[in-house]
């Protein structure tokens, strides 16, 4: 797989390379070059959107900031290719840094909003700042040179294209990475992500600053490629056909970005000309009433499913015939395009093809065989010393919302190195008590200790890191990624190679990444996940996920883990052999507080149990004494079953 989608980038490239040779019309090279100038734009704009799930509408403006950089280092200083590059890039990112560290606090149409202004406030500086930019008149940039050679149309081109397969191969790197893995997370789960180190805003501003480098470097090539900017280029109308074509190429996807970026570049050139326009529609429509048959045979849909398509597209044929002229009608075919795409390809051109050639629903029917060879150094021995004192102490802890008091006035104490149950009907404040030692929820009041250290007002990141784990009642895994990735974004924390390290892939990345996989695999062979290790863990049965949380938080190389319901969802010897894995991780050092329904499991391997009952503990001690308990007993009979 790596190798043939290795040929076929190479074979790619070399027909790019070989274009200006076969035809020497400057209009289609420069059109090619173009294509590729916004690939590089593209691959960025895919790390926020496609990876990290975010909206932008502000990268047009940073396109824009590229553009000018290159254009005020040429026209003010006469500064050369090999500056302006950097300089672009790096004054790009900071813009990116300056538009991500306000703009990230929020999310959904929030977001878009703030990026959407950062958009327009740029044009609006280029145009006022006429000083530096030269306001409406814009900026002419003659074709640089490199080595004192000055570049043609030819020479420009390939430059164009190095620096694309460039960012090509970066931009992957980046995404293999623990960076692209932490990117993926945050928008698989961003409560798991903080929980498991990996601070989501963080890493948000990461991607962001990242992305806007590429744009920097784009918009530095566009503007060597039209000779000219001006302002009103970096306006609203490219920022919507950037995003479009990250979603019409598909997310995720390098040749996805690429696609994209030929279709809003030849896009618009095709809809101005009305012979090529019947033509293309013509065909669309015959590939379209073709395939729908045959995927109507194929019983791969059915003839409702395809009806609209179909029809929809014979009459955008017969529509582009009756047309006199093409220019009233372009944005309303455009609109429909659009339409047809959020509606049929919401996973992009290459989602489709994908989906085409991959069946979807490769079971996992094997039996499970929990514990089997487990590695010795997997999980990290956690610290001895001290065994027997508390590792975690909660005074008066009360977590309130508006009148309800879920935790009320809560104390506990764990000792280091035992299994502290925590048990209480349903709606006792169970989840919410882990909810605020992960720092979830701030407590209304009340001071929690951990290792010696206040855990109140401190963000999730900060105190999974310093050694608190946890899996969530209702599982919050990466489901987009696999097994084995979703472990590694535990050891996320074991990693100090920088972006240069990965783009370089220079040892220190290789070591670590390596040790990584090592480690993460050794992990999900001790939760007796070894077979599923590169399934995508949304396709892993509900049980096997909730043994994969355990996999990824042991990752984290926790001092106290915090296991919430377990064994829900497990069958009966799953169950046993999930109380071996917990008396296993004991037996590490790591210390853990187990909420649990099944009173099997507690009897089994608790050293104490604490119950809740409507926020208040009303029992504490051997699991025993507080089965025997009059007034544990009356909670679980009063309130729902146990
Ligand atoms: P348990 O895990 O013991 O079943 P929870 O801790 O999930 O119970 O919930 C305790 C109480 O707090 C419930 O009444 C629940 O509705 C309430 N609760 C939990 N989280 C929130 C929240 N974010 N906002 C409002 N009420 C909440
Ligand atoms: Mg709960």
């Amino acid at each position: 797989m790596k190798l043939k989608s290795l040929i076929a980038g190479v074979i790619g490239i070399a027909i790019l390379a070989a274009a200006p040779l076969y035809t020497s019309n400057p209009y289609y090279i420069h059109m090619i070059g173009t294509i590729m100038i916004y690939a590089i734009l593209l691959f960025g704009l895919d790390i926020v959107v496609g990876y990290t799930g975010q909206v932008s509408l502000g990268h047009a403006g940073l396109f824009g900031v590229g553009s000018y950089t290159a254009g005020v280092f040429f026209l003010k200083l006469g500064a050369p290719l090999w500056v302006i590059i950097p300089a672009s890039i790096g004054v790009t990112a900071g813009f990116g840094a300056l538009l991500a560290l306000p703009a990230l606090r929020v999310t959904g149409p929030y977001l878009a909003m703030v990026t959407l202004a950062f958009g327009t406030i740029i044009q609006i500086l280029i145009n006022e700042m006429d000083f530096l930019t030269e306001g409406p008149l814009g900026i002419k940039i003659p074709k640089p040179s490199i080595a004192g050679v000055q570049l043609d149309e030819h020479g420009f081109y390939w430059t164009v294209l190095a620096l694309m397969v460039i960012s090509l191969v970066v931009v992957d790197r980046i995404l293999k990475s623990q960076l692209g893995r932490a990117f993926e997370a945050l928008r698989g789960s961003p409560v798991a992500s903080d929980c498991m180190g990996v601070s989501v805003y963080r890493y948000k501003v990461y991607a962001f600053v990242i992305s806007a480098g590429f744009a920097g470097l784009a918009g530095c090539l566009y503007s060597y490629s039209e000779q000219y900017i001006s302002p009103n280029t970096y306006n609203f109308e490219l920022t919507v056909l950037f995003l479009l074509a990250v979603i019409m190429g598909g997310r995720k996807s390098r040749v996805g970005s690429l696609l994209g970026a030929a279709i809003i570049v030849i896009l618009p050139k095709l809809l101005d000309d009305l012979e090529l326009f019947r033509m293309v529609a013509s065909t669309l429509a015959v590939l379209m009433a073709v395939g729908g048959a045959i995927a109507i045979a194929k019983k791969m849909t059915t003839a409702k499913a395809m009806a609209l398509p179909v029809v929809g597209t014979i009459a955008l044929a017969g529509f582009s015939f009756w047309l006199q002229s093409i220019t009233d009608w372009r944005l309303s075919i455009f609109g429909l395009m659009i339409l047809f795409v959020v509606y049929y390809l919401q996973d992009g051109i290459v989602g489709f093809v994908r989906n085409l050639l991959v069946r979807k629903g490769s079971g996992g029917g094997q039996a499970l065989v929990l514990g089997g060879g487990f590695r010795k150094d997997a999980i990290t021995q956690a610290a001895s010393a001290g065994a027997g004192e508390d590792l975690l102490i909660a005074k008066g802890v009360l977590m309130q919302f508006g009148g309800l008091k879920a935790i009320n006035n809560v104390d506990i104490r764990v000792k280091r190195g035992t299994i502290h149950g925590l048990i209480g009907p349903n709606g006792s404040g169970k989840s919410t008590m882990m909810n605020v030692l992960t720092g979830i929820y701030v407590p209304t009041a009340g001071a929690i200790e951990f290792a010696g250290r206040s855990v109140v007002g401190r963000t999730s990141s900060d105190i999974a890191l310093s050694g608190i784990a946890r899996t969530f009642q209702n599982v919050q895994l990466f489901g987009e990624m696999t097994a084995l990735q979703n472990v590694q974004v535990g050891l996320h924390h074991t990693f100090n190679s920088n972006i240069l390290d990965i783009a370089l892939h220079t040892p220190r990345y290789t070591r670590e990444e390596e040790s990584s996989v090592e480690r993460g695999l050794g992990l999900i062979d001790f939760v007796g996940l070894a077979d599923l290790a590169n399934e995508e863990a949304r396709n892993l049965p509900y049980g096997k996920q909730r043994l994969l949380e355990i996999a990824r938080a042991l990752a984290l190389d926790p001092q106290l883990l915090l296991l919430d319901e377990p064994a829900a969802g497990l069958t009966a010897p799953d169950i046993k052999e999930l109380i071996t894995i917990i008396r296993k991780i004991r037996d590490h050092g790591i210390t853990v507080i187990l909420i649990e329904h099944h009173m099997d499991v507690v009897m089994g391997v608790c050293d104490n149990v604490s119950v809740l009952d409507f926020g208040q503990k009303i029992a504490e001690g051997k699991p025993a004494d507080v089965q025997a308990d009059e007034k544990v007993i009356e909670a679980y009979l009063g309130g729902t079953a146990a």
